[in-house]
């Protein structure tokens, strides 16, 4: 920001860097830098200027003319840096942004209550690298885990073990506070896309992540009057004491499908085939049956994890892992 034109613009008409936290109709939540909250809505001629894309979706930063009892006036859209949108299916589309300038992508899933749908995370990955998202893997309710044989002592490490290798993992629980301080630190300074199935915890991990602003856990929406299932709104919340850090609760991605990907695509989007692409005989190659295939040839090594070669398949045959 400094130094930029946006930068010198600020200082010349009073204006205010912030963030937009939450969105309903023409209204805007913004979190100024230095934590202050303003209501704002945008000045009439930025309809004109940004039509193709959603308007202003959160996430966006903004700069605002402050006006009288919290309330200012959204002035400029900065450029995004990067965009989690539904993917347009056709070309006159108009792209829904479900959040403006993710850093990175958090999936949640507990170890038990409910029992963890890997084959769901591994479609909610594809999701992340198609977009050349950073992911993150937060395992919760690890009080929970248990040991799932004798040479296997944790059910949790058993599932979730395998993607170590290829994406950060974080073993949390709120009840015993295992993994959370890290967890906060791996987020600092950056707008973190959150989702996953809903009862895995992820309100709880929201609210221990910010002990500052607690919000309802299984509870009805005393704001919205909904039931937070019924919510699909994306919101941010902003981690006191660490600036310009944001956590997105963003259940528009539970939604979000793989159609729009192109099947021959499908194998960059798993890292642990990445090493093997343009090395097999055939270079249209889909990995399932040809013979001098090089990823089958890793599968039967056993360099490439089963489990993930298998939602792979599956992918590229088209078959739906919801
Ligand atoms: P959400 O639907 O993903 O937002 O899940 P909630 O945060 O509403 O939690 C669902 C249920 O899981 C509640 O009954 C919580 O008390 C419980 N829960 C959340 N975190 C933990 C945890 O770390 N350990 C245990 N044992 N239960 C948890």
């Amino acid at each position: 920001m400094i130094g930029s034109p946006e930068a010198s613009l600020a200082e010349s008409a009073d204006l205010r860097h912030g963030v937009v936290v939450r969105a309903y109709g023409k209204f805007f939540d913004v979190v100024l830098d230095d934590g202050t909250a303003l209501l704002c809505t945008p000045k009439g001629t930025l309809k004109r200027e940004r039509k193709k894309t959603d308007l202003i979706a959160v996430g966006d930063e903004v700069m605002v003319a402050p006006l009288d009892d919290g309330e200012g006036q959204i002035e400029v859209v900065l450029p995004r840096r990067s965009v989690l949108s539904r993917l347009a299916r056709h070309t006159t589309d108009t792209e829904q942004v479900i959040l403006a300038n993710p850093d990175q992508v958090l999936f949640i899933f507990s170890v038990r209550d409910p029992e963890p749908h890997v084959r769901m995370l591994d479609r909610f990955l594809v999701l992340a690298e198609i977009r050349h998202l950073p992911a993150r893997i937060g395992v919760t309710k690890m009080d929970l885990d248990a040991p799932l044989s004798a040479d296997q002592p944790s059910l949790a490490h058993a599932l979730f073990g395998v993607y170590e290798a290829v994406y950060p993992v974080h073993y949390l629980s709120v009840r015993t506070g295992e993994g959370i301080n890290d967890l906060r630190e791996a987020l600092a300074g950056t707008i973190t896309a959150v989702a996953g199935p809903s009862g895995v915890g992820k309100s709880s991990l929201l609210n221990a992540l910010d002990p500052s602003e607690h919000r309802e856990v299984g509870e009805i929406s005393a704001a919205t009057g909904k039931g937070r299932h019924t919510t699909i709104a994306t919101q941010l919340r902003p981690l006191a004491e660490y600036p310009g850090t944001f956590l997105a609760d963003t259940p528009g991605m539970r939604a979000l499908s793989l159609r729009g990907i192109p099947s021959d695509e499908v194998d960059e989007c798993f890292p642990e085939l990445r090493p093997y692409l343009g090395t097999c005989f055939y270079s249209d190659c889909t990995h399932l049956h040809e013979p001098k295939c090089t990823v089958l040839a890793a599968l039967e090594e056993g360099a490439i994890p089963r489990e993930r070669y298998e939602s792979y398949a599956a992918m590229r045959r088209g078959e739906s892992l919801d």
